[in-house]
């Protein structure tokens, strides 16, 4: 929801700046709203880091993304665009650790580098194939974007925490397997 309310609040403003051209008033509405603003994104992002650490609690840890190397990233200039705001990003990212820690469990962050261009079953390299869908030249798994990424992410993770992955099974189907998002998690559950 958090395009949903940047954007209504835009509209907001952008109303109250057309409307009225200065003065105190002026400054008092935007302000208003610009407050109300960042309260709900806060809400939401403590929803959803409560969310997060709940699931945590049961499967064992949380990974997260380094973000202080990624500022030239293509990655992030093209996706997080529109998306989430690096800024938001952070912040939902603190306010999960800060849970986590309270609840004791454990967080790790990894380099980002690689999780949106390589397989996370085979290693190989992924092309776009389609909207927001990343396709591997060598196994021939595809999934959205954000699955590859955080399921990169998690092998990264796992990684540093000495936790041995054995290979993915796949499926025995012709032309390569698919995984959706549900998938995924489903996928992500079943291991111990
Ligand atoms: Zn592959």
């Amino acid at each position: 929801h958090e395009r949903e309310i940047r954007t209504g609040y835009y509209v907001k403003r952008r109303k109250i700046q057309r409307k009225l051209r200065s003065g105190k008033r002026r400054k008092e509405l935007l302000e208003k709203y610009g407050q109300r603003e960042r309260n709900r994104l806060n809400d939401l992002y403590h929803k959803l880091a409560n969310k997060i650490v709940e699931l945590a609690e049961k499967y064992g840890g949380i990974a997260l993304e380094d973000l202080t190397e990624i500022r030239d990233s293509i990655r992030y200039s093209a996706e997080m665009n529109g998306r989430l705001h690096r800024w938001s990003f952070r912040k939902l990212q603190s306010i999960i650790e800060y849970k986590a820690k309270l609840k004791g469990v454990r967080v790790v962050f990894v380099n980002p580098a690689y999780t949106s261009s390589l397989c996370p079953v085979c290693g190989g390299k992924l092309s776009p194939n389609g909207h927001r869908v990343l396709k591997c030249s060598k196994c021939g798994f595809e999934a959205d974007r954000d699955v590859v990424g955080s399921w990169n992410i998690r092998l990264k993770a796992l990684k540093m925490w000495g936790v041995s992955v054995p290979p993915e099974s796949q499926p025995m189907k012709k032309g390569g397997w698919k995984v959706s998002r549900n998938e995924a998690y489903k996928l992500y559950a079943s291991y111990d």
